[in-house]
């Protein structure tokens, strides 16, 4: 469904992405792990030319997407949750919904509103309320929330998990079960929190300095020695 080819990426002088070959295919959740500054956001962020792929080339529904428009790329059903959340914390929480339906048929609004909502009712509680003075947790729903009411075929996440309570962090993990196991949806997550995400995973990837080294099933790379050694015995398993 969505496969980076040799894939490299470059800010300036630095070379972030070196060679990266992975693929999603659909109905699954794959992880990608790795350490601060291994390549996880901009692997994500290449998909929406952001930076561009430098050589290499990314498909996705056997479309070459690699040197798109963004605003191309996001109608096609690929939709980014942000590291950081990326909110617009001076709109509500109503209008930052409204912004992440942009690309969407006008009819589905209500409905996709109502999905939504139904998955994260403490959202229709503060519907007027400005969006940066809800909880980090709540911005997350927010994010994920936004994210959905363009009904990707494909929701991309970029460290879901990362400055939440652990109560926060399950919900967030339950949720990407949820959406894909119940909705079908395809789930592309990056995670420093590899204890969770490998649960959650059927397939992961490790980056490291910009390079895939080790892949397998989640339960293959929870079990494997160098993973535990490198990204789950230092780590709180919240
Ligand atoms: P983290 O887990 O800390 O978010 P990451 O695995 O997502 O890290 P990236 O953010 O993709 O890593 O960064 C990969 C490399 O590219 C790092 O060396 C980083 O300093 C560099 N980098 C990232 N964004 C930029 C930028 N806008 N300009 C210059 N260098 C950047």
């Amino acid at each position: 469904m969505l496969r980076y080819n040799d894939v490299h990426a470059h800010y300036g002088a630095i070379h972030a992405l070196r060679g990266v070959t992975l693929d999603v295919q659909q109905g699954e959740i794959v992880t990608l792990i790795g350490a601060n500054g291994a390549g996880k956001s901009t692997l994500m962020n290449t998909l929406f030319g952001k930076p561009r792929a430098s050589a290499g080339s990314i498909t996705f529904l056997n479309e070459d997407i690699s040197k798109k428009q963004t605003h191309h790329i996001s109608r096609l059903g690929l939709s980014l949750v942000p590291e950081g959340r990326r909110i617009f914390s001076r709109m509500s929480v109503l209008e930052n919904l409204q912004m992440g339906s942009t690309f969407s048929n006008p009819a589905h609004f209500a409905d996709d509103l109502q999905r939504v909502f139904g998955m994260f009712p403490i959202l229709e509680q503060r519907i007027q309320q400005r969006a940066g003075t809800l909880s980090g947790g709540e911005q997350q729903m927010l994010a994920i929330g936004r994210a959905l009411m363009s009904r990707p075929k494909v929701l991309l996440l970029d460290e879901p998990s990362l400055g939440l309570a652990p109560l926060y962090i399950r919900q967030v993990f339950s949720i990407i079960r949820e959406l894909n196991e119940r909705d079908g949806i395809t789930i592309m997550l990056v995670e420093q929190n590899a204890h969770h995400a490998l649960r959650v995973a059927h397939r992961a990837y490790v980056l490291q300095h910009g390079e895939i080294v080790l892949t397998g099933t989640g339960e293959e790379l929870l079990a494997s020695a160098e993973v535990r050694a490198a990204y789950l015995e230092s780590n709180a398993h919240a």
